[in-house]
């Protein structure tokens, strides 16, 4: 059966999918930055003022939380949804954010201006389903140890509901390796170029685990093609209530976006600033 989402002879270069200014798929690699979890107002404003000023034109943070354990810190919720209503008022920059639950989409969708599908719900096929019915940009996380084949028809649950307005993203996967959270497959973003016309960014945060292998690693994931970044970021990594160890500090962030603008350039693209 011919796939929605897969490219065929017909279909020429890649769907572009825009939130707020910010165009996937476009000439410009676009940079979404922030916080792993919502922790406070502070906190999510002067994360959201410092990466837009850096160069970023989407901003992040999650308020549900997939955690493995029910003791960690689970995200603020629909208090974590008010920050960053009011943070995307101030800054005016355009939101993603993580939907977990069927129950979430609707006032998630009145906040976010797309939509996140986290890596533990990529097979969540009624998740899925609803996020094509909101016509809401989705930003598809790659399953922690799925094919590129079963990624895909994730993306057809989507847009099999009419709404073709999704991004996908390869955030590593589940290997034998324990120095790494996960193991970033930089082969996923040319591969899914000739398999797909949906745009895909990298996550090379989640993808090592270590703040220290973010900036490499999000190099190579720009001249190997992706059409985005997704960085956590977080003003005082050490103090962080979820993922510090992977989070950049302002400094840290600044030093990975000068270092962009010459690999975007030579592979013929430019970072939206
Ligand atoms: C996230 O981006 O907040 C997240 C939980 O990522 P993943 O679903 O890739 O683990
Ligand atoms: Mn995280």
């Amino acid at each position: 059966m011919q796939l929605i989402a897969r490219r065929n002879e017909e279909t020429e270069g890649t769907t572009q999918v825009q939130v707020g200014n910010a165009v996937f798929g476009g000439p410009q690699v676009i940079v979404i930055a922030g916080p792993c979890a919502i922790e406070s107002y502070e906190q999510l404003l002067a994360t959201a003022q410092e990466v837009k000023r850096l160069g970023a034109t989407v901003l992040r943070g999650g308020a549900y939380k997939p955690r493995t354990s029910p003791y960690s810190f689970r995200g603020k919720g629909e208090t974590g949804l008010e920050i960053l209503a009011a943070i995307k008022k101030e800054t005016g920059l355009p939101v993603v954010t993580e939907v977990m639950d069927v129950r979430d989409i609707e006032r998630v969708a009145a906040v976010a201006d797309m939509i996140q599908i986290g890596s533990r719900n990529m097979q969540n096929f009624t998740l899925l389903s609803e996020a094509g019915r909101s016509r809401h940009p989705v930003f598809l996380k790659r399953g922690l140890a799925a094919t590129l084949e079963e990624w895909i028809y994730a993306a057809e649950y989507i847009l099999a509901e009419g709404n073709d307005q999704v991004v996908l993203c390869e955030r590593g996967i589940r290997t034998f390796e324990t120095y790494t959270r996960n193991t970033v497959d930089i082969t996923a973003i040319p591969a899914m170029k000739e398999l797909s016309h949906l745009p895909i960014v990298l996550d090379p945060s989640h993808g090592t685990g270590r703040w220290s292998l973010v900036a490499p690693v999000a190099l190579a994931g720009v001249a190997a093609g992706a059409d985005g970044l997704m960085i956590e970021v977080h003003p005082q990594p050490s103090e962080a209530m979820s993922d510090g160890s992977q989070s950049l500090n302002f400094k840290h962030f600044a030093e990975l976006m000068q270092a962009l603008n010459p690999v975007a350039r030579a592979v013929g693209r430019k970072v939206m600033a």
